[in-house]
Formats: C-alpha cells, structure tokens, sequence
C-alpha cells in the first residue's frame, strides 16, 4: 500500500481488485464521496494496484513503480487540477504561465505534503477551476504511446471543477472521453458529483468512496493525540479527516473560546450583547474559526433535537451534554430544525459574502428570533415600504 494513514474502504479496495485482476478497468472512473474522506488517496492507490511490478493485486509499496506512484512522479500518469489564471491570456498558452513563483513554491509543498498525509489538499490560491489550457495539454500528449507500453492514467482531482462555474474544459474532456486513446484510464476524484457533466457521467463507471465510521475515525484520531476534545472532533468532523486533522493541532484553549463564544454570544441573553457578537464573529471570519463554529453549532443544534425528541443518548462527554442539555431547557419555545436550516443557510454565505458585518448581524437577529419560536417573515419589498 502507498498511504499507511489512510482509513481505507475496504469495499472499494475489494471491487477494485476484481476489476484490476480480470483486466476489466473502463476507460474512464468516476470517485466521489464526502469531503475530506481521503478519495484523492483511494484514487492514488488504485494507481499503484494498476503499476505495482509485485504481481501481487495489493500493491507492494516498495517497488520502482509504487515508489513514483508514492512521489507523484510516475511517467505513466497525468495529474491534474485546478490552477488559477496567472499570466493565462489565451486557451493556447500554456499553463506553466498559471503560476506565479510563490505560487510555484507552493505547489512544490502541496504535492510533497500530497505524498505524505492521504488527507491534505493541493489548493492553491485563486484556483477555482481546472483550465482548458490543462486539458488542451494533455490532449498533446494523450495520443502518443506510454513508456514501456503500460498503462497511461490520467487523474484528475477536483473533478468538478471541469464543469463548473464553466463547463468548457468539461466539454474539452468530453471529446476526448468520445474516442479515448488505447490503455489509458481516466480516474476523476469529486465531492460534488452533481456538477459534473451527464454526459461525463455517462461515459465513466461510478463509484462511491465511503465515509468511515466513527469508530475508526476516533481510534485515527487518538493515535495523533491525547485529546480532551478528542469525542468532540470524531463527532464534528463526520467523516472529514481533513477537518479533524486540523483540529488535533489545536489547543484545548481554541475550543473553550469557540465553545464559548457559541454559548454565550450566539445564544445571547440579551440583545446588549450582538455588538460584541458582531465582533467575534468577523474576526473568527477573518482567521478561519467560523468554519469550526459553524460546524460545531450544526452539531449542537442537531443533537439538541436528539435529546429532545430521546432518540439518541448523546452522554458522551460530560460537558457537551451539559451544554446540549442547559441549551435545550433555555429555549424551549425554539424551532431547532428551523435554526439548523438558518446556519446551514449561513455558513454558505459566510463562505461567499463580503460583507460580514451584515451578515453576522441578520444572522445573529434570525437566530435568536428562532430561539424565542418566533417565526420569520420571508422578506417581501411591500412589506417592508408599508412598514417603513
Ligand atoms: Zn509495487
């Protein structure tokens, strides 16, 4: 095997294995599953099991083959991934103009980081979807005969991105998925199967990597650190080991002051309180804390309704099932589903929108009108110019 910190699913390490045995790999695979599962490392594994010189289906690791697979070095495969514009001013030039040299650096510490934790992501700024001019490239190579008469695989990492926000290096793709060049696999790794092309889907086998169960997350999680919080982050992370990883780098100090932050600013007493609310939440914005209290929120909200509807004991962790159970009896005339859908809702536009300050402030008035069961009023212009 390639990746030893790999949580591997077994199911798709056993189809796989028949598929490549009985030489019955299509010409093109779709991989897609949650994010941070580890896909791009299942993806890399099968590129070792189609190289490996052992004979063995399971690959050795340790041959000249698995070794380049290993190092992102093999001959026989095309990697590819989004890359942001840079010096790119036609669909002719060629995408080395993509990266400026900090940009260059970077990527050099990606792909190293790439080959060592299954986990971690080759993102680099600006990168949000995968140029024509990469697959205009690979057409010229594509064609042309592999080394040593092997296997050519083409792999590509966040797949979607050929198809959105344009689809014009999807359709580039497509004419080549139409006629496909002998021996050669393409192997797309996505989390957002949905964008993707129907006619990509429909040339390609699909197949679902799935989410590890809590279980192997939380043993995973303990072999990196004794953690006080360790129960916490197997249950918010949900199978994204990407997330769960970061956290375990992570004092217990950041998640009191996260958990605090929830507990007495987003649950507010009193409405005093929002300007300070505001605050906290844009400087979280700034410092990438609000993905962590957003996902630590949903997952409050989430077994608050649990507990009240008994479903499911949540006595994991003293502490947090204080604070599920002190919420809880706060707010009894909340709508919790309602609140769940709202943070939802907001987390997204966190993600997207500039205006913080607004948008904390909207969300932080709906959140506690909610918290008080009042419903809120979809906004309608002539409403608001009668009122006003
Ligand atoms: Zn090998």
């Amino acid at each position: 095997m390639i990746y030893k910190n790999l949580i591997r699913d077994n199911s798709f390490f056993e189809k796989m294995s028949v598929i490549v045995k009985n030489n019955r790999l299509p010409n093109s695979i779709i991989l897609y599953g949650d994010d941070g599962i580890g896909k791009e490392a299942h993806a890399i594994e099968l590129c070792a099991m189609i190289f490996c010189k052992s004979g063995d289906i399971k690959p050795c690791g340790e041959c000249y083959n698995c070794i380049k697979v290993k190092n992102l070095q093999n001959e026989n495969i095309s990697l590819i991934y989004p890359l942001p514009r840079g010096k790119i001013k036609s669909k002719n030039d060629s995408t080395s103009k993509a990266l400026s040299e900090k940009n260059r650096l970077l990527l050099a510490e990606r792909l190293k980081n790439k080959t060592l934790n299954p986990y971690s992501k080759i993102n680099l700024p600006g990168a949000n979807k995968i140029l024509i001019n990469s697959i205009r490239e690979l057409k010229k190579t594509i064609f042309l005969g592999s080394i040593n008469d092997n296997f050519k695989i083409v792999l590509i990492l966040d797949a979607h991105k050929l198809c959105h926000p344009t689809q014009e290096s999807g359709n580039s793709l497509l004419k080549i998925l139409e006629e496909p060049p002998k021996k050669t696999i393409f192997i797309l790794v996505t989390s957002e199967y949905d964008q993707l092309l129907d006619t990509i889907k429909s040339r390609s086998q699909t197949i679902k990597i799935n989410n590890p169960n809590t279980e192997l997350i939380s043993n995973y999680i303990n072999t990196y650190k004794e953690f006080h919080y360790n129960p916490l982050i197997t249950k918010m992370c949900n199978g994204n080991l990407r997330n769960a990883l970061d956290w375990t780098l992570k004092e217990d100090s950041y998640f009191e002051s996260i958990i605090h932050l929830i507990e007495k600013f987003i649950f507010m007493k009193s409405i005093n309180q929002m300007p300070k609310a505001i605050e906290l939440l844009q400087v979280s914005n700034k410092n990438g804390d609000v993905n962590t209290i957003f996902i630590l929120l949903n997952s409050i909200l989430s077994d608050i309704i649990k507990h009240n509807y008994l479903i499911e004991n949540i006595a994991e962790n003293n502490f947090y099932t204080n604070l599920i159970i002190n919420i809880s009896e706060k707010y009894k005339d909340a709508n919790w589903e309602k609140c769940i859908d709202l943070v939802n809702a907001n987390f997204m536009l966190f993600k997207s929108n500039a205006n913080y300050e607004i948008q904390a402030m909207n969300f932080l008035l709906d959140f506690n009108r909610l918290l008080k069961g009042v419903e809120l009023e979809v906004f309608s212009i002539e409403n608001w110019l009668y009122k006003n």
